[in-house]
């Protein structure tokens, strides 16, 4: 037997001839389909987890569009001071610097422009260094897509000599899934482009142990090498990884690669993703079991980002309680303590 080179599945016929869908589904998924794109990345097909499979295979359940499910779900538009970006916070902006990805994840809180083609154009980018220009106050430039990684090293790189030239930033920041879910994309081009003088960090998106193929740790150590500090960040998702168990082996994965988990995602309001979603009080008991058993530097924030656009919040568990002039702490057990300030 010959075994053929691995690519891309991009197609409901792609994954059916590879046996990853039910032919009894095809009209159902057909409806799914046409309205958010399906692709998974090489790498991906290969793993036959049920917690790797869950976040790219379309599912009849995502027909099902609730009445809270909004349109924008985080409000990117309503902060987009030029094209391609949107400016919330006075010190970061991002930069949406494409809109394709690798994969396209069921769960995206993008998923209604994600998978449009074209990357942010030459005049567009322009104008963002002419907004960055009239604008200090913002020190760190934060790409995003789709997956920015998609764009080719040597655009990357240019992109990267204009924004270290206006010296007004304290780094770049990338958000890709591409080290873990693509990382033959990690070239020595791109880590070469990455290793500068203007600090580049890299948040990875991963969501299961199980993503991390050894194909993905060598990226990681391609990125380590180039001095590339790495941050994790991860949604919390129903049937892939709402389990202490689950999420415990991913954080000591992600550490063990030298990645500091960063953020735990409550999912997002995106359209037909109810399957997906967990409720605060899951999270939170979810994140008080990891306090108790897993090592600081593993433990994520977990975050809530408002619907409407009004920003990202940690979303506890809380740990105090007032109590008239006292305060009431909460230990990683559950027991109550006094505290009292000054
Ligand atoms: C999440 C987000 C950021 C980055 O926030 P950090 O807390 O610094 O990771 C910046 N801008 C917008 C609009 C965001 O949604
Ligand atoms: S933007 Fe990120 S989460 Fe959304 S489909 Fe692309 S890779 Fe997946």
């Amino acid at each position: 037997m010959t075994l053929r080179p691995p690519s891309a599945l991009t197609s409901l016929d792609a994954l059916e001839r590879a046996g990853l869908t039910d032919p009894a589904d095809r009209t159902a998924l057909q409806a799914v389909t046409a309205e958010f794109r399906v692709r998974i990345s090489s790498e991906m097909a290969q793993v036959a987890s049920p917690g790797v499979r869950a976040q790219f295979l379309p599912d009849v359940r995502e027909a099902q569009v609730l009445p809270e499910e909004l349109l924008d779900p985080i409000g990117d538009d309503a902060h987009a001071p030029v094209s391609g970006v949107t400016h919330r916070y006075p010190d970061r902006a991002i930069l949406h610097a494409t809109k394709t990805c690798e994969v396209y994840c069921r769960f995206c809180f993008r998923r209604e422009t994600v998978g449009e083609s074209g990357h942010l154009g030459e005049a567009e980018f322009e104008q963002v260094l002419d907004y960055l220009k009239a604008t200090p106050a913002v020190r760190e430039v934060i790409f995003t897509g789709g997956d920015p990684l998609v764009l080719s090293a040597r655009r990357l790189g240019v992109m990267l000599d204009r924004l270290e030239a206006l010296g007004t930033l304290d780094l770049v920041r990338f958000h890709s899934r591409v080290p873990v879910i693509a990382p033959e994309r990690v070239t020595e081009a791109l880590v070469t482009a990455f290793d500068r003088a203007l600090p580049v960090w890299l948040v990875v998106h991963v969501n299961h142990p199980d993503e991390i193929t050894e194909a993905a740790a060598q990226s990681l150590r391609r990125l380590n090498r180039a001095r590339v500090p790495l941050l994790s960040q991860t949604v919390l998702l129903r049937g892939v990884n709402a389990e202490t168990e689950t999420l415990e082996r991913l954080f000591r994965a992600l550490i063990r690669h030298r990645v500091k988990p960063y953020y735990l995602h409550h999912p997002d309001l995106a359209k037909g993703t109810g399957h997906f979603r967990v409720t605060l009080e899951e999270g939170q008991a979810i994140m008080a079991a990891l306090r108790g058993r897993l090592t600081g530097i593993a433990q994520p924030t977990y975050v809530l980002d408002i619907p409407g656009g009004h920003g990202k919040v940690p979303v506890g568990p809380g740990y105090l309680r007032r109590n008239g002039d006292l305060w009431m702490v909460s230990d990683p057990q559950g027991r109550e303590h006094i505290y009292r300030d000054l």
